[in-house]
C-alpha cells in the first residue's frame, strides 16, 4: 500500500483554528526489521502497513491532544544496523527518542544499551525523553525476549518502557504519548 506524501510541517501547522502549535521532534531508533515503520504508519495513519513504499522515509507529522493540551509530533525514524551507532545529528535533533528493538530477536535488544548512552552523551542526563519500546508483542509464538527482560533492562537505564504490537495497535498511541509527557516535563523543569 502507498502512503501520500505529507504535508510540510509550515502548512500542517497553518490550520485556521491553531497558531503557534506546540511542536516535539521525536526519532525511532533500532535495527532494521523491528517495526520502526509500522509503528509511526499505526500511529500517524491508524492502520498497519505490512510493506511500507520504502522511498517514502521523510519524517511523519501526526498532531495530537495530550492531557488536553494539542502537540504536534515530527517522527523522524533511523536504522541502525550491524553495530552502527545513531548519528550525532540524529540525536542532536531529537527531543524524544523510542528506542525499539522486537521480542521476537534477542539481538535487535543488545544495542539498546549503547544507543541510550550515546543519546545521554550527546542530550545530557535529562535532556531528551526516552522510552524503551519492545515491538511485535503479538508474535507470543516466537518471543525470544521475555517482558521482564525489557523492564529490567529499561529500569537499568532509569528509562520509560513499553511492549507494543503496530500489527495489533497495543500501545502504540501510549507510547508517543508517553515521550511527549517526558518532553514537557522536562521543558518545565527549572535546572538546578
Ligand atoms: P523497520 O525497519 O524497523 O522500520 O521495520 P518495519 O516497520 O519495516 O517492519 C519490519 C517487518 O516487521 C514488516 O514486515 C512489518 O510488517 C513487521 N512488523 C512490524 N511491526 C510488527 C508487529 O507489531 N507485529 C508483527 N507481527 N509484525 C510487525
Amino acid at each position: 500500500s502507498r502512503l501520500t506524501r505529507q504535508p510540510d510541517l509550515a502548512s500542517f501547522q497553518q490550520s485556521p483554528a491553531q497558531v503557534a502549535l506546540e511542536v516535539h521532534k521525536l526519532v525511532m531508533v533500532g535495527e532494521g526489521g523491528v517495526g520502526k515503520m509500522a509503528l509511526m504508519t499505526q500511529f500517524t495513519y491508524g492502520r498497519f502497513a505490512r510493506e511500507v513504499e520504502r522511498s517514502i522515509d521523510d519524517s511523519f507529522l501526526r498532531r495530537l491532544v495530550v492531557d488536553d493540551v494539542p502537540v504536534i509530533v515530527q517522527i523522524h525514524k533511523t536504522d541502525v544496523n550491524e553495530g552502527g551507532l545513531l548519528q550525532d545529528r540524529e540525536a542532536r535533533l531529537g527531543e524524544g527518542f523510542l528506542l525499539v528493538y522486537s521480542i521476537t530477536q534477542r539481538s535487535t535488544l543488545n544495542r539498546i544499551h549503547t544507543h541510550h548512552e550515546h543519546i545521554l552523551r550527546i542530550k545530557g542526563p535529562g535532556g531528551a525523553g526516552i522510552i524503551i519500546v519492545g515491538n511485535k508483542c503479538d508474535l507470543e509464538a516466537e518471543r525470544e525476549v521475555s517482558l521482564k527482560e525489557g523492564r529490567d533492562l529499561a529500569k537499568e537505564l532509569g528509562c520509560a518502557f513499553m511492549e507494543t504490537s503496530a500489527r495489533d495497535r497495543i500501545s502504540v498511541g501510549e507510547a508517543f504519548v508517553d515521550v511527549v509527557r517526558q518532553i514537557r516535563r522536562l521543558k518545565n523543569e527549572v535546572p538546578s
